[in-house]
């Protein structure tokens, strides 16, 4: 895809008193600064699946989202970036409700939207509603909801080439679990991986991810506790503990994921769950467009627009 990865992403380091009185050192990686739309994990997740469609000479990406998704707006950019045309399967009905700053971006960079009604889009790893998309676009190369696929999967598996060698845990938040997965194909296994369900009773990923595992790797777990009243669900504590990380560590976090991990990850601290010596790194996966539908609950710079 035309959109290159800059040589080197940072790690930002947290530092404060808290911090320090743990004995812990913590840092993000900072994958929000790849590219301000194909931000974060989405970049590794579609750079694969980019590759496989031009190999097949596919003209076109199809995929699904919400309307608000960090993916569907990646894919928009990123084909548009490739050279290729879009395709949105948009879940719900087109309205005041749906039509929202993500879509319109999706639309100006190209995308053509198609609305599905609940009960269709439900069907969207159904074979049978999948080969009608495949003949009513036979052109395009299907990519599942959130890019949750073998290619990536591999894609995202590269994202471990970025962490420090001598990190003892590394943390990221969880939607599909394509990046979680991808990630502890690579990581070295004395690191230890934590994955953080962005929505309710993420416990019952637990199994699915088994599935997808290749080794017989041990290294990872989720914390299910941080997930706010459930995906996309925000409550005041979540906005007053951005706010308050922003002011703190001037990094902005999104309010669907990477808030609800740091907060995770900073009251296990607290707790005393991390050994004094242990070094974390929390990957942010970004997501910073999604916090336009906030409204003004951010301070202005913790919206990530600056
Ligand atoms: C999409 C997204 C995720 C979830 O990634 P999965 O691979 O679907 O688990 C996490 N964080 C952010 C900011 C995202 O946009």
């Amino acid at each position: 895809m035309a959109i290159e990865l800059p040589e080197q992403i940072r790690i930002d380091y947290l530092s404060d008193e808290e911090l320090t009185a743990a004995g812990v050192r913590l840092g993000m990686l900072r994958l929000d600064t790849i590219h301000p739309l194909v931000s974060g994990n989405k970049w590794f997740k579609l750079k694969k699946n980019i590759q496989a469609a031009q190999a097949a000479h596919a003209e076109a990406l199809l995929t699904f989202g919400g309307a608000y998704s960090n993916h569907l707006l990646a894919t928009a950019a990123a084909a548009q970036a490739a050279g290729m045309a879009s395709i949105g399967i948009v879940r719900g009905q087109p309205g005041p409700g749906t039509w929202s700053d993500t879509l319109k971006d999706c639309h100006s960079l190209g995308m053509d939207l198609v609305f599905a009604s609940r009960e269709i889009y439900s069907r969207k790893y159904d074979d049978t509603y999948l080969a009608q998309l495949k003949e009513q676009y036979p052109r395009a190369w299907i990519i599942p909801e959130g890019g949750n696929n073998e290619a990536g999967r591999a894609g995202a598996a590269a994202i471990t080439t970025y962490l420090p060698e001598d990190s003892t845990h590394v943390a990221v938040a969880i939607g599909t679990g394509t990046t979680f997965s991808g990630i502890r194909e690579t990581l070295d296994p004395r690191i230890a991986l934590l994955g953080f369900p962005a929505m309710k009773g993420g416990a019952y990923l637990e199994p699915e991810l088994k599935q997808c595992l290749s080794g017989t790797r041990d290294n990872w777990q989720l914390c299910t506790d941080y997930h706010f009243g459930g995906f996309a669900r925000h409550t005041e504590t979540l906005i007053t503990f951005m706010n308050m990380f922003y002011d703190r560590y001037q990094v902005p976090l999104d309010f669907v994921y990477t808030a609800k991990m740091m907060y995770g990850i900073t009251e296990m601290i607290r707790n005393g769950i991390f050994p004094p010596g242990s070094h974390i790194i929390g990957i942010h996966t970004g997501g910073l467009q999604g916090n336009r539908s906030l409204g003004h609950l951010l301070h202005s710079a913790a919206t990530g627009d600056d």
